[in-house]
């Protein structure tokens, strides 16, 4: 109890910190060792020498971290070794929600470089640099239908809706979700559990997964989303890896995943993602799929980054998969992360991208 405490202290004055006047009372002085209080002014000290982050995924992942009662990370300081990884982690993250708040550097984030970009091709005008031949792959109708779910209201999120609409920007379903494996750094069971996390993913939405096979390419959260030089005259398929976080500085500190995908629209249409990206943290699931459960875990964080790429933001409903920490217990998608799911396989078909 007394290491929760000290956590949610130090959560509570990180808080006030960025919140003046509208944080719960400070306690008084923490009991934290003096190893993680440095960690901790090194850390603040980063995140004021980073430049401004857009805010909305920021206040969304503060909004999901402050309904955190703490019991997550207390279930996970009782695991054995190796769980004291974890414990660390959360504790880090737990403490260090302003810091994580100003630097975006949360546990599992969303990068929106892309997807804020109004780039579109115009259907009159032939493909540009920008954008491959419009309707690659498309067919008439979907390739699928989602199942009929039951929807589940405040339990699953959107990265992003349609201007005007709570329908959520969605992968055109008339067309299979290409996707590339990096197999630099990749675990060995990486191919297990991609195709199983697929499978999952197709029953939920309706969608066709399609694997393209191994690429060279790094997920560096930079990414174009039409590459025709190394995929061809379309949009990129999605692009999955394991990276350390020298290949891709966003998995530095607690950050075990990254995800997100790039949206276009033409004019009058609604936005569609078009591409995307999931980048791993080589050492966690190392280490992860090396220990009893580990598996499971590693699982459950394929299927949370994944879960972004197709358009599922975070929730603060600690039971699903896509609560933006990851907790040992919950390894499977939640009714939320399904009742999203299944919106998010319901988009609208666009031929003219
Ligand atoms: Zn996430």
């Amino acid at each position: 109890m007394g290491e929760q405490d000290d956590v949610e202290e130090r959560f509570r004055r990180l808080v006030a910190e960025m919140e003046p006047g509208s944080s719960p009372p400070l306690p008084k002085a923490s009991r934290a060792s003096m190893r993680e209080v440095k960690r901790e002014a090194r850390q603040r000290k980063k995140a004021a020498a980073r430049p401004p982050q857009p805010p909305a995924p920021h206040r969304a992942y503060l909004e999901a971290v402050s309904d955190l009662p703490g019991r997550g990370a207390r279930r996970r300081t009782r695991r054995p070794r190796p769980a004291r990884l974890h414990s660390e982690r959360v504790r880090t993250i737990s403490i260090g929600v302003a810091v994580l708040a100003i630097m975006a550097s949360v546990i599992y984030f969303q990068w929106f470089r892309a997807a804020t970009s109004t780039a579109v091709a115009d259907p009159t005008v032939p493909s540009s640099d920008s954008a491959p031949t419009p309707g690659v792959g498309e067919a008439n109708e979907p390739l699928g239908n989602p199942p009929v779910v039951e929807d589940q209201p405040g339990r699953y999120s959107f990265v992003a809706t349609q201007a005007g609409s709570t329908a959520p920007v969605a992968y055109d379903p008339c067309r299979p979700i290409h996707y590339v494996v990096r197999t630099a750094n990749a675990p060995r069971q990486a191919s297990s559990l991609l195709s199983s996390a697929f499978a999952t993913l197709s029953a939920a939405t309706g969608m066709t997964f399609v694997d393209d096979g191994p690429t060279t390419e790094i997920p560096t959260g930079q990414r174009e989303p039409y590459q025709p030089s190394r995929y061809g005259d379309r949009w990129a398929p999605v692009l999955l890896g394991w990276a350390t976080p020298q290949e891709n500085p966003g998995l530095a500190d607690d950050v075990i995943g990254l995800a997100g995908s790039a949206s276009r629209s033409v004019p009058g249409g609604p936005r569609v993602f078009v591409s995307g990206e999931a980048a791993f943290d080589v050492a966690w699931f190392r280490r992860s799929l090396t220990t009893a459960g580990g598996r499971a875990e590693a699982e459950a964080v394929v299927l949370h980054e994944l879960g972004h790429v197709l358009g599922l933001g975070h929730v603060a409903d600690a039971s699903q998969v896509m609560f933006a920490m990851e907790r040992p217990k919950v390894t499977t998608y939640g009714v939320g992360d399904l009742a999203g799911l299944a919106r998010l396989g319901g988009g609208a078909c666009e031929p003219r991208l």
